[in-house]
């Protein structure tokens, strides 16, 4: 058995080549759900969603996120009624947060519902969400009178990243349980892939939901991670306006930092190859590979590689 923890894109692009290169029915992915909102009334859980549909072969291949081909006309429905519209939310992308919220009205649990959305995109890995509990991700950032509290996507897509950050927090994780199936998978897989996520905001929450960080760091010598930071930039997405002020540098050698007591291996770009020695001081055995993942033969590639880093 093999897991994966993951964010949404760098991760869903990453898992694309994985399930190329092994069995992809002996494959547990654990999500991160720390950027879920309600928009409109619905459940979004935008990782989730990045992971099956990229797996699915059904995600927009430059935009990063909702499906290919997708029209907007019910949120331009929406803009009627002076309804925001700053999340963009697609017509079919919608039938996926209509379904997710009614079975979670229902009762159903987030895990339960997301195995439902996987089987229904003929996904044969499984998918779990990190925890059936709620965890939101707020960003703290400097405003003109004093810091001020933002939802993850309120930042990120309605601020476009730009409020500088002073501290970020997983309101609800102490408290959140670990979904079913999370630390089984830990704990049995011959593998753990830590996916080229942002460590702040993809990975950092899944860490904070009590008992995974023990579990990993338990089997640390299994545990591999992707810098998804090349070069001293994050290939895409706000990961360095998270990590510089955090006190993370914005390279590879920062991500070794921020994963050393849980990875026993980092996977570091070629363009970083002068820096592997810093990685392997901080106690990773660090290998070097091609980590820009252009096209799915690439991606499959460096999933060939990552396995083999900790074999
Ligand atoms: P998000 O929630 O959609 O932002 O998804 P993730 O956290 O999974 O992915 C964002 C991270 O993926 C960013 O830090 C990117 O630098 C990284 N990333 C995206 N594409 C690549 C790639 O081709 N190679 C590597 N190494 N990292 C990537
Ligand atoms: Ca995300």
């Amino acid at each position: 058995m093999l897991a994966a923890l993951a964010g949404g894109v760098g991760a869903a692009r990453f898992l694309r080549g994985l399930v190329g290169v092994t069995d992809p029915s002996e494959l547990v992915v654990v999500v991160n759900t720390a950027d879920d909102d309600v928009f409109h009334g619905l459940h979004v859980s935008p990782d989730l969603d990045s992971v099956v549909y990229t797996l699915a072969g059904a995600a927009e291949p430059t935009r990063g996120w909702g499906l290919a081909g997708e029209t907007f006309r019910c949120l331009e429905g929406l803009e009627r009624y002076g309804n925001p519209t700053w999340f963009r939310l697609g017509d079919r992308d919608l039938a996926t947060h209509l379904y997710r919220t009614e079975r979670l009205r229902a009762g159903a649990p987030l895990s339960a519902v997301t195995a439902e959305v996987a089987r229904a995109w003929g996904l044969q890995p499984r998918i779990v969400p990190m925890t059936d509990d709620r965890v939101s991700t707020v960003v703290t950032v400097r405003g003109p009178d004093g810091p001020v509290d933002l939802a993850m996507q309120e930042w990120f897509v309605r601020e476009r990243a730009e409020p500088p950050v002073v501290a970020v927090r997983f309101d609800g994780a102490a408290a959140a349980r670990p979904a079913p199936g999370v630390l089984e998978a830990i704990e049995a897989a011959g593998t753990i892939v830590v996916c080229p996520s942002n460590p702040v905001i993809s990975i950092g929450p899944i860490l904070a939901v009590p008992g995974v960080r023990e579990a990993l760091a338990r089997r640390r010598e299994h545990v591999v991670a992707v810098s998804p930071i090349i070069a001293g930039a994050p290939v895409k997405g706000p990961a360095d306006r998270l990590m510089a002020p955090l006190g993370i540098e914005v390279s590879c050698v920062g991500v070794a930092s921020a994963y050393r007591d849980i990875c026993g291996a980092l996977v570091l770009d070629a363009a970083d190859r002068h820096r592997a020695s810093e990685v392997e001081s901080l106690g990773l055995h660090a290998v070097v590979a091609e980590t820009l993942m252009t096209d799915d033969r690439v991606a499959a590639t460096l999933a060939r590689d990552t396995l083999a880093a900790v074999a």
